[in-house]
């Protein structure tokens, strides 16, 4: 596999920064830097937005149902280019190669979705007051969108919202993340070949905030939409606000992972530790602080850590590797401060708790309990390797516990009770709950959270919804 030299996509050809200027890619595996990435200049944004303005003027004219057609031939040839881009994206971001495979097809499966739900973003008729009068209600591409997408899935969190984009009709600026720029890359080229027009797709690397700085106030954006951490989606939202853009946000969470006395504890055992350790943790949706009912306390820890034992931890290009290295030097830093904190303040290393090696961003599976609510760990994000297990007495008391952070993005429960199910559907404040079972994510279904993890939703649906506007027209017969 060779490695690129990532430039800039604009108006449908690649090409170096105008300044020349580039940022090292590193693997996090190995530490090593395999490539580089073209760092924008404002000359280059300019460019980028003046293709986003004429992309749109031709894009928005064509028919959803032709539309559709070259987001179905995108997907294709995203699932027949699968196994190239999964070994970029491994090589970038760590994860193991079956993760990788598993994103970029799930990828071709959201594009797929995209294109046929594009072709139905029906407006209305409304019945009108006077005789002879029409009242339509349409919906309409909002425009030229800039969007901001993380480095956890590089190729996903980019489809979900150049699919939305596409299908609706709008022309779209994608700053992927600069820690893993191919593998999003590989995209550019995907609907170029599947005959998207010049100025349609745009990608622009380099400085974050200089970019979304100058992107977001600019009139030619009509939409905004970023995937991240919560402080920066805070300060987009709000600049997106002061311009009065339309924005998705979609940001950190901190999910409960609910276990009741009566759940299926092996399958509850399984299922999180799998959940739990998927991208090595980084992942919005991580199953993070884990609540056990008592009886089932003991148990269930001993069941989970043994399967966190058990897993591989190693280089995701090798055969057997279950979970890679953290995607940088910063995560693991990040990661085992807040570890060290928690240990320090009286909470208990049931496995894990170091860095492996010291070649590449590796850290061990982690398990702590004895967590207590004033840990800076059960109030921030880790987004790494690492569970939080703490027992609970009442239905009442764990409603408390799941509730009482600013976030609300995913959240988990494991009950043989259809009444404690019910009850829990109306009582936590998440955006999405997964009930015995692995349910989240899938291209029909809202994804998205409320209070500090963000609006708007990037599924379903509601995720076309974001990237129309609708226009009222009442007209008489003369
Ligand atoms: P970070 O907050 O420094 O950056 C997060 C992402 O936002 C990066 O891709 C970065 O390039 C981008 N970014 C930062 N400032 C920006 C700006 N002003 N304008 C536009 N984009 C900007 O954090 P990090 O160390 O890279 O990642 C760790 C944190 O990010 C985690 O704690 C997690 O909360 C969050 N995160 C969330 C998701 C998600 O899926 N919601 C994905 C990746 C990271």
């Amino acid at each position: 596999m060779k490695y690129p030299q990532v430039g800039l996509f604009i108006d449908g050809a690649w090409s170096a920064a105008s300044e020349g200027g580039t940022l090292d890619v590193q693997n996090p595996a190995t530490g090593e830097v395999i490539g580089t990435v073209a760092c924008a200049t404002r000359a280059d944004l300019d460019r980028a937005l003046a293709a986003a303005e004429r992309g749109f003027r031709v894009w928005r004219k064509v028919s959803p149902f032709e539309r559709s057609k070259v987001l179905r031939e995108a997907a294709r040839l995203l699932r027949e280019r699968a196994p190239g881009i999964a070994g970029l994206l491994t090589a970038e971001q760590g994860k193991p190669l079956g993760e990788a495979m598993a994103e970029i097809n799930g990828s071709a499966d959201i594009i797929d979705w995209f294109a046929e739900e594009g072709r139905r973003t029906y407006g209305r008729i409304v019945p009108a007051r006077a005789e002879g009068v029409s009242q339509l209600v349409v919906k309409e591409p909002v425009g030229p969108v800039a969007a901001f997408t993380p480095w956890n899935f590089p190729v996903s969190q980019a489809v979900r919202k150049i699919g939305a984009a596409l299908a609706t009709g709008c022309s779209i600026i994608v700053k992927p993340p600069e820690e893993t720029p191919a593998s999003p890359a590989a995209l550019a080229d995907i609907f170029r070949d599947a005959g998207l027009p010049a100025g349609v797709l745009n990608l622009v690397y380099g400085n974050p905030p200089d970019i979304s700085g100058y992107l977001v106030p600019h009139p030619v954006i009509r939409k905004v939409s970023f995937t991240g951490s919560v402080p920066v989606g805070k300060h987009l939202a709000a600049l997106a606000g002061q311009h009065m853009k339309r924005a998705t946000m979609e940001l950190g969470g901190h999910a409960p992972a609910i276990v009741f006395d009566d759940a299926d504890l092996d399958k509850a055992a399984e299922l999180l530790a799998a959940s739990k350790l998927r991208n090595a943790g980084q992942v919005c949706v991580s199953p993070t602080r884990f609540l056990i009912q008592e009886r089932a306390y003991q148990p269930f820890l001993d069941k989970f850590v043994g399967k966190v034992k058990a897993v591989k931890v190693g280089d995701g290009l090798a055969e057997g590797t279950q979970m890679g290295p953290l995607v940088n030097e910063r995560r693991v830093q990040a990661v085992d401060a807040l570890i060290a904190e928690a240990v320090s303040q009286g909470a208990k290393l049931e496995t894990g708790g170091k860095r492996i090696g010291n070649k590449g961003s590796f850290y061990e599976p982690t398990v702590l309990s004895g967590v207590t609510g004033d840990m800076r760990i059960m109030n921030e994000e880790p987004f790494g390797p690492v569970a939080l297990v703490a027992p609970f007495r009442s239905f009442d008391d764990v409603v408390a516990e799941a509730n009482r952070l600013p976030y609300g993005l995913a959240a988990y429960a494991f009950t043989a009770s259809v009444k404690t199910a019910t009850e829990l559907g109306q009582a936590l404040e998440t955006g999405m709950l997964t009930l015995n079972h692995l349910g989240l994510a899938l291209p029909e279904v809202p994804f998205g959270g409320v209070k500090d993890s963000g609006y708007g939703s990037e599924g379903g649906t509601e995720a076309l919804e974001a990237y129309l506007v609708t226009k009222f027209i009442t007209q008489a017969a003369r």
